[in-house]
């Protein structure tokens, strides 16, 4: 479970990022963050895998405090949180068995020049996940050759294959076009169902946030304005 308290940034530049913002995040639930662009969204997920440094309040991903990790604690806690982005973020020039293996091999280019080879367990594991993610028959296909969706899903394989404890996704569908946004929505749910993952995901759309989360958390100038469950939400349209 992931578990955020009491909050708080402010940016050197005088900006209140966030503004003491509490929530939890049970195992197996998708929470939405919702508000309008400068809410605060992003600096949340920053704060959590600590590419930010909150200026108060605390993390705690099950027992450990993400908030006072340092050093090599910190980099096996980042290890263990996956990440999925609005742009996909892939190797473009890669192909789709290596940029799911890069998230768990690091820097994927420099140990295939030293070896030309990847542990055979670590090609299995994700040939499984490309299965899993509907990519089974893509992994020898370079990344640029794929569609929107089909790079989010190898966004989501390379997030899966070093089996994270929780899962931070920014705008995942803000890219793809609405019937594909649907889709990978309804695939991040599962996986968070399937694997027990607590997941937190930045959504502009509040009608994908109102059918996929199981709670939403409403910011607005780093304030939560809104917490509840999706149901309780009604949109104007
Ligand atoms: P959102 O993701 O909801 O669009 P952000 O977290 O990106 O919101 O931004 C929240 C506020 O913090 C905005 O006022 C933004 O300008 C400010 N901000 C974000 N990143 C930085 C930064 N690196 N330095 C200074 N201010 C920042
Ligand atoms: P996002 O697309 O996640 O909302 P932004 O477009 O707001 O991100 O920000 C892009 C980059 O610029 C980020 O690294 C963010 O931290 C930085 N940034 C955003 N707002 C500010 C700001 N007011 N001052 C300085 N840096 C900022």
């Amino acid at each position: 479970m992931l578990h955020i308290q009491n909050l708080s940034k402010r940016y050197s530049t005088g900006d209140l990022a966030l503004s003491d913002v509490s929530l939890e995040v049970d195992a197996g639930r998708v929470v939405a963050l919702i508000g309008p662009s400068g809410a605060g969204k992003s600096t949340l997920l920053r704060c959590v895998n600590r590419l930010v440094e909150p200026t108060s309040g605390s993390v705690f991903l099950g027992e450990a405090e993400l908030t006072r990790l340092r050093g090599g604690a910190l980099r096996a806690a980042r290890r263990r949180i996956g990440m999925i982005f609005q742009e996909y973020a892939l190797v473009e020039r890669l192909t789709v068995m290596e940029n799911v293996l890069s998230g768990q091999l690091g820097y994927v280019g420099f140990w295939r020049s030293l070896t030309r080879r990847f542990p055979q367990a670590a090609v299995e594991d994700a040939f499984r996940l490309l299965d899993r993610v509907g990519l089974g028959e893509f992994a020898d296909k370079r990344a640029d050759a794929l569609s929107g969706g089909q790079r989010q899903r190898v966004g989501i394989a390379r997030a899966l294959i070093q089996r994270p404890d929780l899962l931070l996704v920014d705008e995942p569908t803000a890219s793809l076009d609405p019937k594909t946004a649907l889709q990978i929505m309804r695939l991040i749910v599962e996986l968070s169902r399937e694997r027990d993952l607590p997941v937190i995901i930045n959504l502009h759309d509040v009608n994908l946030a109102r059918t996929f989360a199981d709670s939403i958390v409403g910011l607005r100038l780093g304030r939560i304005v809104f917490q509840g469950q999706a149901c309780e939400i009604t949109v104007q349209t």
